[in-house]
C-alpha cells in the first residue's frame, strides 16, 4: 500500500559519488539536489517596463514609495457622514456634496452627509461610510434605515502597506498578481534578470521536420517542438540549433558552437552508450559529462556536464522521457539559473488512486495520469494511462499530470498516490 513516506524516502542506496555510469543509481531526490546545487544564477539584469514583466524573474526587491491606500477612501458606494451626527438626528441628514472616484470633495459640512462612490477620498470630517443599500434618498437628503457602526466601510491610508515596505522580493517569477501590485505602488519599470539563453539541439539521423518528406526509417522531430515550447513557457530565449547528424565531428562542432552562444545547452538523444550515440563522447571531448543513472522510469539516460564553462543537459531521445526529465530536473535547474530563489523540484499532491496495481514495480515510475472528478459525488481520483511507453506522446496529451508509483508496492483503489499536476510542472500547460 502506498503512503506519504514512500516518496520522500530514497528508493535506492544514497551515494553522492555514484552518478556516473559505473556507480549505483541515484534517487530522484539526490539527482535533483545535485543538479540544483550545480546551477549558477546568470549575471546581468535589465530594466523592463512593468507591462512586459510577465514570467521574468525580479532581480532586486521592489520597495513601495507610497502608502497603500494613499488616503482614506470609501470601500462602498454610499454616504459619508459623521456617525455622531446620524445618532443625533432622526435618521435623516441633508446631502451636501457628491464625490465620485477620481474627485476630491471638500471638508464635510457638520450635520450633513456626502454622496460617495467606491474608491473616492473620504472627506475631512466624515468618519463612516453607510452603504447605499440601507439608505433611501428623501427630499434633498438621505434616510438611513439601519444601525450603523462608526468607522465602517472606510479603507484607511496605509492599511495595506506603508511607504518603504518591500512589496516584492528579489528572485520571484513575476505573475499577473505581482505586476498588478507593482503597478499599484507606481512602479513603471522593474529590474529583472536578463533572459536565459538556452541552446537546443536534437540528435538523430532518423529525424525530419514536419513538412519534409518522411523517408523509410524516418520520424518527425517532435522533441524540437517539445523543447522549444518548454523553454518558451519558462521565459527563456530558445536558440534553436535544429538537428545534429549522428556523426562525431558534426556533433562536436554543433555543441561547441551552442556553448559559445548560450548560458545552457540542451540536447535530446545520443547520450546513451551505444555506438550511434555521439553527443556523449562529444561532450566528454569538449568538457566533462556524467551519465546519470537515476532510479526512475522513464528517464534513462540522463546526462549532465559542461562544455567549457557552459552547463549541458542531455535528455533521453524518447519524447516522454524528455518531457518527464525536463519537468523534474531541467525545469528547476533552469529556474535557478534564471534567478528564481526558491527553485525546487515539483511538490506532489496526495490523492486517492482510481486504479489498481497488483504487481509491484522495480523502479519508481512516473506514469501519465489524469485527475478526474466523479460527476455525481465530486470525489477526485487519479487515473493512469493504459500504456507506459516512453515513446507515446499521446499519453501526455491524454494526461493532466504524472502519478508517481513507488517501487515495491501495490496500490488499491482509494490508496493515496502522489500526483504531479502539469500546472505545477509546465507553465501555461492548462486551460
Ligand atoms: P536515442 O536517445 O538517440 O537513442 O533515441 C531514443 C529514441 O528516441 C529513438 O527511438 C529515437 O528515434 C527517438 N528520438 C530521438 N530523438 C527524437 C526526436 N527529436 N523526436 C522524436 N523522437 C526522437
Ligand atoms: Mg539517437
Amino acid at each position: 500500500m502506498a503512503n506519504s513516506t514512500t516518496v520522500t524516502a530514497n528508493d535506492c542506496e544514497p551515494s553522492l559519488s555514484s552518478s556516473v555510469t559505473h556507480g549505483k543509481p541515484l534517487s530522484v531526490e539526490e539527482a535533483s539536489a545535485q543538479l540544483l546545487a550545480a546551477a549558477r544564477v546568470i549575471d546581468g539584469s535589465e530594466l523592463l517596463p512593468t507591462m512586459e514583466g510577465l514570467g521574468r524573474v525580479l532581480a532586486e526587491p521592489l520597495i513601495s514609495g507610497t502608502d497603500l491606500p494613499g488616503w482614506d477612501n470609501s470601500a462602498m458606494d454610499g454616504y459619508a457622514l459623521r456617525a455622531a451626527d446620524l445618532q443625533a438626528s432622526d435618521g435623516w441628514l441633508p446631502v451636501s456634496q457628491r464625490i465620485a472616484a477620481g474627485q476630491c470633495g471638500t471638508p464635510l459640512t457638520p450635520g450633513t452627509a456626502a454622496r460617495i462612490f467606491t474608491g473616492a477620498p473620504v472627506p475631512e470630517g466624515a468618519d463612516t461610510v453607510v452603504v447605499q443599500e440601507v439608505c433611501e434618498p428623501e427630499r434633498d437628503g438621505v434616510r438611513v434605515n439601519a444601525e450603523i457602526r462608526a468607522g465602517e466601510n472606510i479603507r484607511r491610508r496605509g492599511e495595506e502597506l506603508h511607504a518603504g515596505t518591500q512589496v516584492l522580493e528579489a528572485g520571484i517569477r513575476l505573475g499577473p498578481q505581482h505586476l498588478g501590485l507593482a503597478a499599484a505602488v507606481g512602479a513603471e519599470q522593474l529590474r529583472v534578470y536578463r533572459r536565459l539563453r538556452v541552446a537546443m539541439l536534437a540528435s538523430g539521423d532518423e529525424l525530419v521536420m514536419p513538412g519534409e518528406p518522411l523517408g523509410p526509417g524516418q520520424i518527425y522531430n517532435s522533441n524540437r517542438f517539445l523543447f522549444r515550447a518548454l523553454l518558451q513557457a519558462l521565459g527563456c530565449e530558445a536558440i534553436d540549433l535544429g538537428i545534429i547528424a549522428d556523426e562525431r565531428e558534426a556533433t562536436q562542432a554543433a555543441l561547441a558552437a551552442a556553448a559559445q552562444q548560450a548560458d545552457l545547452v540542451l540536447a535530446s538523444g545520443g547520450v546513451s552508450v551505444g555506438e550511434e550515440d555521439h553527443v556523449r563522447p562529444a561532450v566528454e571531448q569538449l568538457g566533462h559529462l556524467d551519465l546519470w543513472r537515476v532510479a526512475m522510469k522513464p528517464g534513462k539516460p540522463f546526462a549532465f556536464g559542461r562544455i567549457g564553462e557552459t552547463p549541458f543537459i542531455g535528455s533521453p531521445g524518447n519524447p516522454v522521457s524528455l518531457f518527464v526529465t525536463f519537468c523534474l530536473f531541467a525545469r528547476p535547474f533552469i529556474a535557478r539559473m534564471q534567478g528564481v530563489r526558491d527553485a525546487r523540484p515539483p511538490t506532489p499532491q496526495w490523492l486517492p488512486a482510481g486504479f489498481v496495481l497488483s504487481k509491484p514495480l522495480k523502479r519508481r515510475d512516473y506514469q501519465r495520469a489524469r485527475l478526474q472528478s466523479d460527476a455525481a459525488t465530486g470525489q477526485l481520483s487519479v487515473q493512469r494511462f493504459h500504456s507506459t511507453s516512453s515513446a507515446a506522446l499521446s499519453s501526455l496529451t491524454w494526461a493532466n499530470g504524472l502519478v508517481l508509483i513507488p517501487p515495491g508496492e501495490t496500490i488499491a483503489i482509494g490508496d493515496p498516490v502522489a500526483f504531479l499536476p502539469f500546472a505545477e510542472l509546465v507553465p501555461g500547460s492548462v486551460a
